[in-house]
């Protein structure tokens, strides 16, 4: 019985740790200047990101086995990250080609390490639509929208703490298991419908800053709108909000950025 009590006011009181460290724990993006509550400082960001790549690119048939693509995908990254403001961020951008052919879509790990799947990839026609697909991942990265999602999972899972413990000590046992439980996490994630139309928004201004020609978004659109048409769907090609109601966004950002 007492044995008991004393596991309930444990458990009260690491909730209330939680609860507390997410109230608490609010950051001003480096790049945007909004107030955002987040567990993890940009460092452990890029350290976590880095950590779970390989095992990231794992789920999607590893990366894709051809140096010229990876190169041409590393570069179009690089410009767009060094021409815009994303060279504001303190975050480590590195861009790569996931071998999976079936699968629609590209995504970002906190820190910086975006991916973009074959299937993806062999569906856009010019440079341009590729600058899109990676600018608005690079706005995720920026707008730190995992972070945020992360922040509120701990909330509800009470892993706060351990992503302190894994990063302290790479290599652990415990580290080995967050890093698993955080894959899981980010395969699993949806970001919200604010979070997708401000990434579209990011991607917008990144392009135009390195000279690439935004309306190809807007044709990448296209080509989410009709691979959607097949199941899995995929962090980029969120249905909601509709690649129609996005595109509408993205034709008013398109000149808001090309008036500057
Ligand atoms: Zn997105």
């Amino acid at each position: 019985m007492r044995n008991r009590l004393g596991r309930i006011v444990i458990a009260v009181i690491i909730a209330l740790v939680s609860v507390v460290g997410y109230w608490t724990k609010t950051q001003e993006n480096p790049v945007t200047g909004e107030k955002q509550r987040v567990n993890l400082t940009p460092e452990q960001e890029v350290a976590m990101g880095l950590q779970s790549a390989p095992q990231m690119a794992a789920e999607f048939g590893g990366l894709y086995q051809d140096p010229k693509a990876q190169q041409l995908v590393k570069s179009i990254g690089q410009r767009l990250v060094q021409s815009s403001d994303a060279a504001r961020s303190p975050y480590r951008f590195d861009f790569h080609v996931l071998a999976d052919e079936r699968t629609v879509n590209a995504f970002a790990l906190p820190g910086g390490q975006i991916f973009i799947t074959m299937a993806l990839l062999k569906r856009l026609k010019t440079e341009d639509e590729v600058a899109g697909v990676l600018g608005h991942e690079i706005g995720h990265v920026v707008g730190r929208h995992s972070a945020e999602q992360m922040a509120t999972q701990e909330l509800m899972s009470g892993l706060a703490g351990a992503a302190t413990i894994a990063l302290s000590d790479p290599g652990s046992a415990n580290s080995s298991a967050y890093i698993a439980q955080y894959v899981a996490n980010m395969l699993n994630m949806k970001y919200g419908r604010e979070d997708e139309l401000e990434s579209d928004d990011f991607g917008v201004k990144y392009m135009v800053q390195a000279g690439y020609n935004p309306e190809a978004l807007l044709q990448v659109m296209r080509v989410l709108a009709e691979a959607s048409g097949g199941n899995a769907p995929p962090e980029f090609a969120s249905t909601h909000p509709s690649p129609g109601n996005r595109m509408e966004k993205i034709k008013i950002a398109i000149g808001k950025y090309s008036k500057q």
